[in-house]
């Protein structure tokens, strides 16, 4: 099955995020703690990198993911030059209040109402963007939802004195990977009309099955010897309970079940990518790796 989702909006967003990185000092990125690389817009990180402008990467939903996974991935990124990564929960009030300091840190000139820090924020839909910007604001101006792609125009807000943030709407690409858009999908970075959840169970049941055997026992029970993912979504249809009326065991609701379980965090935390796999087969470009 190809996923293939990219609005007519984004592509006019796309222009005016390209203006807008000439206009700004640091670029603010948030991106996916289970899906780092997959959920980054090479795109916009390659316009970034044009345009010399420094990064802070901050994976969020650190709390869905494997800490050590995470731990690997800072590493990965703190070794780049121009970039500074962090992990945080964007729901938490106290992780949002490092930024404003670590952002003034990396562009040590800036920062005063005569010469102020400008900043973008890029992600891509359902990262968490709208959650930072609120928490950052310190008050409502975007709205937050488990849907994807909510914000479509770009808008500029003023961050205390001597700093102001370019907010951006959460923007996919068009050339993308099978294996990034099922990461994408699992983790509801896309939305659900552009797939089938059969199909991202099934790419996720495998992944889990390979990565995280241990904690799919914990919660569905013990896991057949050489199980499959086609195997865990039945294991999940027999503990549940799940049967067609027709009779058998009902695969599509197996499906969902696991998606459910995993993007609400009732799997444990868990990672769809390490840095490993990235570098053995980086799914967009090496010189994005
Ligand atoms: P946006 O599309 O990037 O603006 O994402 P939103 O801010 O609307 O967030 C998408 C969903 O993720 C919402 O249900 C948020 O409550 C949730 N969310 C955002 N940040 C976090 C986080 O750090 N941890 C968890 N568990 N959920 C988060």
């Amino acid at each position: 099955m190809a996923i293939n989702w990219y609005p007519g909006h984004m592509a006019i967003a796309r222009k005016a995020a390209a203006e807008s990185m000439r206009k700004i000092d640091l670029v603010i990125e948030v991106l996916d703690a289970r899906i780092p690389h997959a959920s980054c817009n090479p795109m916009f990180e390659a316009l970034r990198r044009q345009g010399q402008r420094p990064a802070l990467k901050l994976l969020n939903k650190a709390d869905f993911a494997d800490p050590e996974e995470t731990r690997r991935w800072l590493q990965h990124y703190n070794a780049q030059p121009d970039v500074k990564a962090i992990s945080l929960c964007a729901k938490r009030p106290k992780d949002i209040q490092r930024i404003p300091g670590l952002c003034q840190a990396m562009v040590p000139g800036r920062g005063t109402r005569l010469k102020p820090l400008r900043m973008m924020i890029l992600g891509i839909p359902n990262v968490g963007k709208s959650t930072l910007m609120n928490g950052l604001l310190g008050r409502h101006v975007a709205p937050v939802g488990d849907e994807p792609a909510i914000t479509k125009h770009q808008m500029l807000h003023s961050l205390g004195t001597g700093m102001t943030l370019m907010d951006t709407p959460g923007m996919l690409w068009k050339a993308m990977t099978q294996d990034v858009s099922y990461r994408l999908a699992a983790t509801h970075g896309i939305g659900r009309a552009a797939y089938e959840d059969e199909d991202v169970a099934a790419y996720l049941a495998d992944y889990l099955v390979r990565q995280y055997p241990a904690l799919l026992t914990k919660r569905f029970g013990p896991l057949a010897d050489n199980c499959d993912g086609h195997g865990l979504l039945e294991a999940i249809a027999q503990v549940r309970c799940l049967a067609r009326k027709a009779g058998g065991l009902d695969i599509a609701r197996a499906a969902t079940t696991l998606l459910n379980e995993f993007r609400s965090g009732a799997l444990g935390p868990i990672s769809l990518e390490t840095v490993e796999q990235m570098r053995l087969r980086s799914p967009y470009r090496d010189d994005l790796a």
